[in-house]
């Protein structure tokens, strides 16, 4: 009898042990998917300092602002501070609403088992990829959910100082159509887990599940470089059926098309966001653009990602550039992104370099880092520009951008709901 239970318990505790590891390493990281932020409570003001409110409206001097409770509790040229409240010390900088990154990624090995790692290494990591750069909300646009959600889930409760984040969990790949540079940096076993759904039944199947376990937009690879030079259209039935779920349940599309069958299969599957310009730009003329435009498709230039990682031969990067300043100049709506975290130089200025480049001014590129991705992602009321009630998500410069692009490149300070997340 004795001898039965010890063998029953040698055969009962591994596989205990095993239950209770699978259920830490899969499924508790995942708990809690959309947890509602603690706002700072107390008071924070700003002295002197010049306001664009928003891209479009004349910029305030010698303005002063009031933050209450993480809201913007008014604002103006000698609006009356309260003398308990804390001011950051900076007189004539530059404040603006927080910046959007619209595309980034937390997919680096170092944001792996985000559920157990040190506040103070995630902290230094968020500033090194976002804060120091301005970035109170984020888009992550792929990523292992288990990570991303714990991320936001220790952002959320206070103890991480980082960005809103939204993710697309797991994006979706045209069937056998993995990119190879994912390939290389990715174990087999992994690439086979990667979703390639074969039939509309399946994507819909694997973005109702996506959504299930936290996303909060869809991803899908349109167009994807199976190989250098070749380029894999995911069949438009199938880029349907997932794109149908995500906006079922009110979500955005973004799509990376690679070239125009990929910008086709995006146009006629409903995307609404192009997560980078084309980059390989035959066919796609001022009729395709002005047509994207008409139906509200978005666009997130990524410029200094194509100039990093692939080359920075302006026969490769200026039909790029001409295809966002086209699309810009017939009105399409840009949104700023760098592919940070597939990118790992987080720097922003060149990129604010490259969009100065396809024509766009400070206050065109204000409105891709503001009110562009609030109002796509219907956060208007809350976010995007600076005004009384609206989350205290501001960015304080040494300079101003209109007379040098690259100040949006370097805070002095990083605030969301009226927290610094960021002080140089
Ligand atoms: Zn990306």
């Amino acid at each position: 009898m004795a001898r039965h239970s010890t063998r029953l318990l040698l055969w009962l505790a591994p596989a205990v042990l095993l239950a209770a590891a699978a259920y830490f390493l899969v499924f508790w990281p995942l708990r809690d998917p959309h947890p509602a932020s603690v706002p700072d409570r107390g008071l924070l003001a700003f002295r002197d300092v010049k306001i664009y409110s928003s891209p479009g409206g004349p910029p305030l001097e010698h303005a002063n602002l009031l933050v209450r409770d993480g809201l913007i509790a008014g604002f103006g040229p000698g609006l009356p501070l309260p003398s308990e409240a804390p001011v950051l010390p900076c007189s004539h900088c530059v404040l603006t609403a927080g910046f959007w990154n619209s595309h980034v990624h937390f997919t680096e090995p170092k944001w792996r088992f985000a559920a157990w790692k040190s506040a103070a290494v995630l902290n230094a990591q968020l500033s090194d990829m976002l804060t120091s750069r301005g970035f109170t909300t984020v888009t992550d646009t792929g990523s292992d959910l288990r990570d991303t959600v714990s991320l936001r889930r220790r952002i959320a409760s206070g103890e991480l100082a980082g960005p809103a984040i939204f993710t697309a969990g797991s994006a979706l790949y045209p069937p056998h159509g993995v990119p190879y540079y994912l390939k290389q940096s990715v174990p087999f076993y992994l690439i086979w887990l990667m979703p390639q759904p074969e039939s509309p039944a399946a994507a819909a199947r694997l973005e109702e599940q996506n959504i299930a376990e936290g996303a909060d937009l869809l991803k899908l690879f349109t167009g994807s470089y199976i190989a250098r030079g070749k380029i894999l259209p995911m069949p438009v039935d199938i880029a349907r059926a997932a794109v149908n779920i995500a906006h079922l349940h009110r979500q955005l599309a973004f799509a990376h098309p690679s070239n125009l069958a990929g910008v086709l299969a995006a146009r006629d599957s409903g995307v609404d966001v192009l997560a980078h310009a084309p980059d390989t730009t035959g066919g796609i003329d001022d009729a395709l653009l002005a047509g994207l435009v008409a139906r509200r498709m978005s666009m997130i230039p990524t410029l200094k990602m194509f100039s990093t990682t692939v080359t920075t031969n302006p026969s490769y990067l200026d039909p790029i550039y001409a295809v966002v300043r086209r699309f810009h100049a017939l009105g399409g709506d840009l949104m700023f992104g760098t592919d940070a975290g597939y990118m790992t130089d987080y720097d922003t200025t060149d990129e604010f370099r490259a969009l100065a480049a396809c024509g766009l001014n400070a206050r065109d590129i204000l409105g891709m880092l503001t009110t562009a991705p609030a109002a796509r992602f219907g956060l208007s009321a809350r976010q995007g520009t600076i005004a009384a009630g609206k989350s205290a998500d501001l960015v304080l410069l040494d300079r101003d951008p209109e007379s040098d692009i690259t100040a949006f490149a370097h805070p002095l300070y990083t605030i969301r709901a009226g927290r610094v997340l960021y002080r140089r």
